[in-house]
């Protein structure tokens, strides 16, 4: 079946029964294209609990992110079409390593990137994204009067935010990152740079921060998405440092301007986990429990605290 005939049969399916579509930034361009809702963690969190009034959501992103639906809104079903969907980031942290790092710092609160378990979530205090680390990080500084945090499980993002805080952000661990962002070095920058002299370089903060130095502007998805947008005319090339999806969205939305990603194969295998086909079937077997996200109720309501905190 062809993907407009898949789209065309998904569409229909969505509008005769309850169900609400988001996706990340980072899923193919076909499933980005049938959404109600396309953005980033954080965009994806909010609409989930502020503007989702439909029994069914059908969550096109890994599997942490569903969790995040699902624990917002408890009264609904939330689908995943590839329950294998995963963030290898996410599996740097397990509860146990966030207990014994509490020990060994009492009194530090702990930020916990969403990017990470709903078990890891609840020994949390509070939790952030890419978009605003830096608020929460200041924000729970100066609620706990300390001038050090407790921060995983990405190293690079870890570091980010600690170098416009000003606030210590100790990692949990020393080593976490996304396979995809970490892999961009500065030889590749030097590389398409040279290739694009007069293109502008926007790039993630899990990237490292040699390649973060390098860039005009670091922000999350949804941030680099508005820099495309908001910036003037005379810009119309654009190096773009995170996953190959938000370079086709960029692409299809912004026709008058050209996008190069930063090296080749920029490409989250875990976000391409979905396809139409899977999306298709959901719709057509909704109460099939094999793709309902579930967390247990217990660890929910201590994972909602720190991710309702952050909302707030
Ligand atoms: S892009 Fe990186 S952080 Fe995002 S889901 Fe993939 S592996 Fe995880």
């Amino acid at each position: 079946m062809s993907v407009k005939q898949l789209q065309v049969d998904i569409l229909n399916l969505k509008n005769q029964n309850d169900v609400t579509i988001l996706a990340h930034y980072y899923q193919p361009i076909e499933i980005q294209e049938i959404a109600d809702y396309v953005g980033d963690s954080l965009g994806l969190s909010r609409t989930a609990k502020e503007e989702v009034n439909t029994e069914y959501i059908i969550f096109a992103g890994v599997n942490f992110m569903a969790e995040t639906a699902s624990i917002l809104n408890q009264d609904k079903h939330v689908l995943i079409p590839n329950p294998e969907s995963c963030c290898p980031m996410a599996a740097y942290l397990t509860p146990e390593k966030v207990i014994k790092f509490k020990k060994e710092y009492p009194g530090l609160p702990v930020v916990m990137y969403v990017n990470s378990t709903a078990a890891v979530k609840a020994e949390s205090d509070i939790c952030c994204t890419s978009a605003n680390a830096v608020k929460i990080v200041e924000r729970i500084s100066r609620e706990y009067n300390v001038d050090s945090v407790l921060f995983g499980p990405d190293a690079n993002l870890a570091d980010y935010t600690e170098q416009i805080s000003g606030i210590k952000c100790l990692k949990m661990p020393e080593n976490g990152h996304c396979y995809v962002h970490s892999q961009i070095t500065i030889e590749d920058i030097k590389i398409v740079k040279k290739k694009y002299p007069n293109a502008k370089l926007i790039v993630h903060p899990e990237c490292i921060r040699g390649v973060r130095e390098l860039s005009d502007y670091v922000g999350s998805t949804t941030r680099m998405y508005n820099y495309v947008r908001d910036n003037s005319s005379t810009d119309n090339e654009f190096i773009i440092g995170t996953e190959v999806g938000l370079l086709e969205r960029l692409t299809q939305d912004f026709p008058g301007k050209n996008f190069y990603l930063a090296k080749d194969k920029l490409i989250c295998y875990n976000m391409k986990k979905h396809n139409l086909e899977l999306i298709k079937y959901i719709l057509e077997n909704l109460d099939d429990k094999a793709f309902e996200v579930k967390v247990p109720p217990e660890i929910a309501r201590r994972a909602l605290k720190p991710i309702e905190k952050m909302l707030d």
